[in-house]
């Protein structure tokens, strides 16, 4: 029976109920964390493989010597494996640091300049599309460049494209969008077919300093047998002639470590050329020692595949655990929905409108760290306070398991403290 259907005697008296096992928790002294998506030690000890894999030789084929200096877009055997991944040429691949966050960093730093000149003559402010909801960091990329954020939400199959032409149509600051086009953070979404073509279609109408950041995060983070597709939005580009307003990103650093991994950003060979420029002012090569570390340890696609299989096989566990727990304690009740995911880091709950922001400190009060409410809308503002993620991936599944029981008793006390104060 859903908790809209119940009486006020029968909400006040499960109301009861949830605050004793709510002050037993809180006597337990939990110390539980559940905010970020990061890997457990066990995904991470699966790739200590890499350490020492290179035995001394530190050569190439041609010679180049990785422990040296030089070669801002990588070695040819590291963009070989990042256009395989990203289904590019490897002419339109570099391969950089640890982090495809500080690429899409530099990305924007590198065209800011020619955003603002546009933003003078026009006198009206740059700005950026966010789906929601998304990733905090690539807000907090915007925030730091006072880059104007709009929302652009979902629609049941993916992002919603109309809301994205028309916006784009009214206003020529619009100079990019972030996406995270499949298993996205934290929604889940794979973009299908249909919207990638019409992706590759919005340069045409945004003009050419309209960058796609085109996060593929989860592009090999499957949860289930059989993969979800992303059709390839370069391929569509090239053929539309709007292949400068790619710009394609991923990384190593949920696969081997996510301290100590690699990352591919891919784009034109145009836009390459004039990011390596940029580059050049700040560095005069990247890590090509664990380029090549990455190179002998990870080979090809299928060997690819076949490793993160094996991060699958620790991660499906606990993506299964939320589902059961999620189901059993608030499956009936009308008070949330949350997301199945077929692959990546995240389940995103959507709790009913107005108390995110309570469930996470009532959660924190208990002992049990949740991302901030509000963390996966630009500014930290989710008008509907009732989006909160949840990151099953480094907990142990024990500890996972005690979150999660501490979590639901927290969404059902807010909930029904909200209907019967309504
Ligand atoms: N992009 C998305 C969508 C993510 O969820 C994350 C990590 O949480 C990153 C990028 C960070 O990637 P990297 O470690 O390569 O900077």
């Amino acid at each position: 029976m859903k908790y809209s259907d119940f009486s006020v005697e029968q909400l006040e008296q499960r109301l009861g109920v949830l605050q004793d096992n709510y002050a037993r928790i809180k006597d337990a002294g939990l110390n539980l964390d559940i905010t970020r998506g990061k890997p457990s030690a066990e995904q991470l000890d699966l790739s200590n493989g890499i350490d020492g894999i290179l035995e001394g030789f530190f050569l190439l084929q041609d010679g180049t010597d990785v422990r040296n200096y030089g070669g801002i877009l990588g070695i040819p055997e590291a963009r070989q494996l990042g256009a395989d991944i990203l289904s590019l040429q490897p002419s339109e691949v570099l391969v950089g640091g640890n982090s495809s966050l500080s690429l899409m960093y530099n990305m924007i730093a590198h065209m800011i300049g020619a955003w603002e000149e546009e933003s003078r003559q026009s006198n009206s402010k740059v700005k950026f599309l966010c789906l929601v909801p998304g990733f905090d960091r690539h807000f907090t990329i915007c925030e730091h460049f006072d880059i104007e954020m709009i929302n652009v939400g979902f629609l049941t199959d993916g992002p919603d494209l109309d809301t994205i032409e028309v916006m784009l149509e009214r206003d020529p600051m619009i100079k990019g969008i972030w996406c995270v086009p499949k298993y996205s953070n934290p929604t889940g979404h794979t973009y299908n077919t249909a919207a990638v073509k019409r992706f590759a279609q919005l340069g045409k109408i945004a003009g050419p300093n309209f960058r796609i950041m085109w996060d593929d995060a989860y592009t090999v983070h499957h949860l289930t047998d059989t993969p979800d597709e992303l059709h390839n939005l370069m391929q569509e580009a090239r053929a539309a002639g709007t292949q400068d307003s790619v710009v394609m990103f991923a990384s190593t650093s949920k696969v081997t470590f996510a301290g100590a991994g690699i990352a591919f950003l891919g784009t034109s060979m145009d836009n390459l050329k004039a990011f390596e420029k940029f580059l050049s002012a700040q560095v005069i090569g990247f890590d090509k020692v664990n380029q090549l570390r990455h190179v002998r340890f990870l080979k090809d696609t299928s060997n690819l595949a076949a490793h993160m299989e094996k991060h699958r096989h620790l991660l499906g566990p606990k993506f299964d655990l939320v589902q059961t727990k999620l189901e059993a304690n608030l499956g009936k009740r009308g008070i949330a929905k949350w997301t199945k995911p077929r692959g990546g880091y995240f389940v995103s709950l959507d709790t009913m409108p107005g108390i995110a922001n309570e469930v996470v400190r009532l959660a924190a009060d208990a002992g049990v760290k949740l991302t901030p409410a509000g963390a996966t809308y630009p500014y930290g503002l989710d008008s509907d306070n009732k989006n909160i993620r949840i990151a099953p991936t480094f907990a142990s599944l024990d500890k996972l398991g005690q979150a999660l029981d501490v979590f639901v008793v927290c969404l059902e006390l807010a909930a029904i403290n909200k209907l019967l104060s309504t």
